[in-house]
């Protein structure tokens, strides 16, 4: 399949029937000093930030949209502004190897240094599709403060890109650090070699999305180019940081057998065999949504393909209930752990990573034992309110919002629901008064319809529909009404569709 990229420049904020996509933008008026400035000559400034390494005249902004020059310095306009906090687990991020089943504190801004036709994040992506609506302002402390509070160890910079907010990223994980958080950066690494040095001291875990090991690749679908990645990866590989790649594998775009080939004899090569490597399952969106989800046999090739190679350990994201996300020894083929979705249990490892059985070393980092989620069998008296979610075509995770506009301490409930006789307990989230929380509540197993949520009095509840993993949506079922999509995150991108098709 080949595609026409002629109309990418249509793009546009406007809906097909005229309204304007963009309400008001009032978060791009507060800005403050960015690193990694060059004062030029004339006012002008340069970005050292990423590789586009862009020239920025006075009141203009640089291809991301969120830096700019402003009064002959280069700024930062996204500092402290986010999508909505989020608890969600490791396995999210494209994470095997580190603490299985972890809670994470997913964090993503605004703006990015790419344009990829197929992004799943554009709504945030896409500085200038992003509405004032779908801001929230943190501040370092606030976000560490929540963290703590909700008893979760890993900061995660993810969802848009992390690069672009890179001011407030090494502001917040240095604090984080300082509480004892860990650190996870998972990124297209579009950046520049000084942007890396800046990072490495904060950051414990990188989740890199390598797209393809194709020069014209990256050219004609990202805006990128992949040198500057390559080297990136091989840059915090080499500073002692875990590491683990992912493939994104697009329908007749990059799902070959080739693909799959070049990318795992690169991370042989220039990485090392025990780095996990994911093959991760698309879904249509953004400019390029006619087309198909990627096949499973073609994914499960390319599996293959690398394990033949020597890659020790690789994974099919974005697929559910298969043995091709589970972690298996390479010894003796215990199962170490279990996954089902962004859902995962440790079977059969000791505190050192080691198989139970054979005790070869599994390359899984293990965490000492967390704090659980609080459950009880029966809820309190004071329940107001009952909602139910049917998990339903690919929508098998769910984002739940919950504000507590009551005058005291609240708390949501929530269970998951099977078919037959099996039954769950509650569990929930304790919310202070005025507190908006967000998490993740992903299907578990083949047998699970959905999950219900009950809440106390004053609380508040949306829901939001999650493509795949990694995928932060905007909308709530409640703003779209009954959702009845089950193929491409709502809303669709409004402007020009790029055009896919067959290669001859
Ligand atoms: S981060 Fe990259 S895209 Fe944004 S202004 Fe800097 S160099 Fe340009």
């Amino acid at each position: 399949m080949s595609i026409n990229l002629d109309d990418r420049a249509g793009d546009d904020d406007r809906m097909a029937d005229g309204e304007k996509i963009v309400k008001t933008q009032e978060w791009r008026q507060a800005w403050r000093a960015a690193r990694l400035e060059e004062r030029l000559t004339n006012g002008m400034v340069r970005c050292h930030l990423s590789p586009r390494q862009c020239c920025i005249k006075e009141g203009r902004n640089g291809f991301c949209g969120v830096r700019g020059n402003r009064g002959g310095r280069l700024v930062t306009m996204n500092y402290g502004k986010s999508v909505h906090l989020t608890e969600e687990t490791i396995e999210t991020e494209a994470v095997n190897h580190f603490a299985p089943g972890e809670p994470i504190l997913s964090l993503g801004n605004i703006g990015c240094m790419l344009n990829c036709v197929y992004c799943h994040n554009w709504k945030t992506s896409q500085a200038r599709y992003v509405d004032d609506r779908h801001v929230y302002h943190y501040t370092p402390e606030q976000v560490v403060e929540t963290a703590l509070r909700h008893g979760i160890r890993v900061l995660s910079w993810t969802y848009n890109d992390p690069v672009v907010w890179h001011e407030f990223v090494c502001d917040t994980a240095a604090l984080g650090r300082k509480a004892g958080l860990i650190n996870l950066y998972k990124s297209a690494f579009f950046i520049s070699p000084e942007g890396v040095e800046e990072l490495l001291p904060h950051m414990d875990i990188f989740s890199i999305s390598i797209k393809s090991i194709d020069p014209h690749y990256y050219k004609k679908y990202t805006t990128g180019w992949l040198e500057p990645v390559l080297e990136a990866t091989k840059q915090v590989l080499l500073a002692g940081k875990h590491v683990e790649v992912s493939t994104l594998m697009i329908t007749d775009i990059s799902d070959d057998e080739g693909t799959a080939a070049k990318v795992a004899d690169w991370v042989l090569r220039e990485l090392k065999p025990t780095v996990p490597l994911h093959f991760v399952r698309f879904h249509p969106d953004y400019k390029l949504r006619n087309t198909t989800r990627t096949s499973i046999p073609r994914l499960v090739r390319a599996r293959e393909i690398a394990i033949a190679a020597g890659v020790d350990q690789v994974y099919l994201g974005n697929v559910f209930g298969s043995e091709w996300t589970n972690t298996y020894c390479r010894g003796c083929g215990t199962l170490l752990v279990r996954r089902f979705g962004l859902n995962a249990t440790v079977e059969a490892l000791d505190l050192q990573g080691r198989c139970l059985k054979c005790k070869r070393p599994s390359n899984v980092r293990i965490l000492p034992e967390r704090r659980r989620r609080p459950r009880v069998s029966t809820l309190p008296a004071g329940i107001s309110q009952f909602k139910v979610f049917d998990w339903h075509g690919d929508i098998r995770s769910l984002h739940v919002q919950a504000l507590n506009a009551g005058q005291q301490e609240g708390r949501i409930f929530y269970r998951r629901r099977f078919t037959g006789a099996q039954q769950d307990t509650w569990r929930f989230v304790q919310l202070e008064r005025g507190e908006s929380y967000r998490f993740i509540v992903a299907k578990s197993d083949n047998n699970e319809i959905g999950p219900e949520f009950a809440v106390s009095e004053g609380i508040r509840v949306a829901q939001h529909e999650v493509f795949d993993r990694a995928h932060f949506p905007t909308l709530a079922i409640e703003e779209i009404g009954e959702a009845t999509n089950d193929r491409s995150p709502l809303p669709f991108f409004p402007g020009n569709q790029v055009v896919a098709r067959a290669q001859t």
